[in-house]
C-alpha cells in the first residue's frame, strides 16, 4: 500500500488529488500545461479493411469521438493548426502540444508511411511529442524500434485499445485480437522505454459486474504508464445497437450512480503508478442509441468521483497490493 502523508495529503504521485491524474503528470514533466491536438490521418483497422475481418468492433462509431476539425482530407499540418486554434479559447495557457493520432488504428500502415505522417506532426512548431492510438495487433518489432528512436528525442506514447481482459468478450465484440496480444504489445512497448497506454470499456455485453471489477488485478500487473476508461455507450447504426435491441437482457449498462460506486471501488484497487487520463467517455447525444446519462459533462463526473473519494476517505491504490 502506498505511503500517505496524512498531514499534507500528498499522495505517491506528488500532489493532493486523490488519483494520479493526467494533467498533473504533464505539468510535472514540462512545468506547464500540455494540450493534445487530435488528428485523423486516414487510417483504417484490420477488422474493418478485411485484413482480419470486416465491420469493425461492434460498438464502434469513430465519428462520435472525432473532433470536428479532424478530417483526413486535410493535411496533418492543417489539422494541427486548426486544432490549436480550436483549443486556444479554452486553454489560453497551453504552450506545448502533443499530436494525438486518435481515429482508427494509427500504426496500421507500412513503416515508411508512418514515418512521413509522424515526422510531419513533429515538425509543427510547439509539438513536443506524439500520442498514437492503435490496436495491440497493429504493432511489431520494426515499428517499435522506430518509435524507440523517436522517443529518445520527444515524448512518445502508444495507447492500445484493449477494452477487456476476457477473450470471450473480445471475440463477441469482433475485436480480432486476444488479451494475450495486448499483453505482448504493452510489455514489449514498455520494455523498450516507450510510454505504453491502454483503454478499457466497462459494461461490455456478457460481462457481470464482478467480472468487470475483477479485471483490476489483471490490469494492474501490466507495465502501463497511462490508462483510460469508458463506460459502454451504445451508438446508433452500430452492430451493437442491433444486438442490444435483440438481447438487452445480456447488457448491464451502468446508470451514473452505479458507475460512480463501481469506479471508486475499481480505482482504490488500481495500481497507483498508472496515470489515469479518463474515467468516462462523452459523446454528443445525437450519436447515442439511448438516453445515456443526460447532459452531464466529463469534468462534472470527475468532480463527483473526487467528491466520493473524499467522502469515503479513499484514493487510487488504497487497496492495491502488489502481487
Ligand atoms: S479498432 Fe478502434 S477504430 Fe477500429 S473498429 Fe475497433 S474501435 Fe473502431
Amino acid at each position: 500500500m502506498p505511503v500517505i502523508n496524512r498531514n499534507t495529503r500528498n499522495y505517491p504521485w506528488g500532489h493532493e488529488r486523490r488519483f494520479n491524474d493526467y494533467s498533473n503528470y504533464f505539468r510535472n514533466i514540462y512545468g506547464a500545461r500540455v494540450q493534445k491536438v487530435s488528428i485523423d490521418a486516414g487510417f483504417t483497422c484490420p477488422n474493418r479493411d478485411g485484413t482480419k475481418g470486416t465491420g469493425g468492433c461492434t460498438y464502434c462509431n469513430n465519428d462520435a469521438f472525432n473532433p470536428s476539425y479532424c478530417l483526413p482530407e486535410k493535411s496533418i499540418t492543417k489539422q494541427i493548426e486548426e486544432g490549436i486554434e480550436f483549443h486556444k479559447w479554452r486553454y489560453t495557457e497551453a504552450v506545448s502540444y502533443l499530436a494525438y493520432f486518435q481515429a482508427f488504428s494509427n500504426t496500421h500502415a507500412p513503416l515508411d508511411k508512418l514515418k512521413n505522417i509522424y515526422e510531419e506532426a513533429l515538425s509543427y512548431p510547439g509539438v513536443i511529442g506524439l500520442i498514437i492510438g492503435t490496436r495491440p495487433d497493429c504493432i511489431d518489432e520494426e515499428k517499435l524500434a522506430y518509435l524507440k528512436e523517436l522517443s529518445e528525442r520527444c515524448y512518445i506514447a502508444v495507447e492500445y485499445g484493449i477494452e477487456s481482459c476476457y477473450n470471450k468478450t473480445l471475440l463477441r465484440i469482433n475485436r480480432g485480437h486476444s488479451y494475450e496480444d495486448a499483453v505482448w504489445a504493452v510489455e514489449r512497448t514498455s520494455a523498450l522505454g516507450i510510454n505504453a497506454g491502454a483503454h478499457f470499456i466497462f459494461g461490455l455485453p456478457g460481462e457481470t459486474r464482478e467480472e468487470i471489477l475483477s479485471q483490476v488485478s489483471v490490469i494492474s500487473k501490466l507495465p502501463l504508464k497511462t490508462i483510460k476508461f469508458h463506460q459502454l455507450q451504445i451508438f446508433r447504426g452500430t452492430a451493437m445497437e442491433k444486438e442490444f435491441q435483440d438481447r438487452d437482457d445480456d447488457f448491464e449498462l451502468f446508470s451514473l450512480e452505479e458507475y460512480l460506486d463501481f469506479f471508486v471501488s475499481f480505482l482504490e484497487q488500481l495500481n497507483p503508478a498508472f496515470v489515469v487520463e479518463r474515467f468516462t467517455g462523452e459523446a454528443p447525444p445525437r450519436f447515442l442509441a439511448g438516453e445515456g446519462w443526460g447532459k452531464i459533462r466529463t469534468d462534472q463526473i470527475v468532480s463527483l468521483i473526487e467528491k466520493r473519494l473524499e467522502e469515503l476517505d479513499t484514493w487510487q491504490g488504497k487497496k492495491y497490493e502488489e502481487i
